[in-house]
């Protein structure tokens, strides 16, 4: 009956908050897996906690056509690898901590 699949995987927990709250604002029943452990982790970078969204199956179809178009509307702009800012496209490093879109500089 009530089967979870998942539907996408955010690259942190906010991205997975805010596309949580949309499908659930259009009707859908979501979960976050992944996020549990981001939370015992605590004090690491929220980037080292990906978050999986998983949704009913007979919602499947209709969330990952909203995902899919979320992903489009999303592809001009890039999510800092360090601090998990979203960044646009015109910017080359992090306007918020400096870094590049694959982390800071080793
Ligand atoms: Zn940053």
């Amino acid at each position: 009956m009530n089967d979870w699949i998942p539907v996408y995987q955010a690259a942190h927990s906010l991205e997975a908050h805010t596309l949580k709250g949309a499908l659930e604002s259009r009707g859908m029943a979501v979960k976050l897996q992944g996020e549990a452990l981001a939370g015992a982790l605590g004090e690491l970078p929220m980037d080292v906690a990906q978050v999986t969204l998983l949704v009913q199956e007979k919602d499947w179809q209709r969330a990952r056509t909203f995902l899919q178009d979320y992903q489009r509307k999303s592809q001009g702009t890039w999510h800092c690898g360090s601090c998990g800012e979203e960044n646009d496209a015109s910017f080359e490093i992090c306007w918020r901590c400096g870094s590049g879109p694959e982390g800071p500089e080793q």
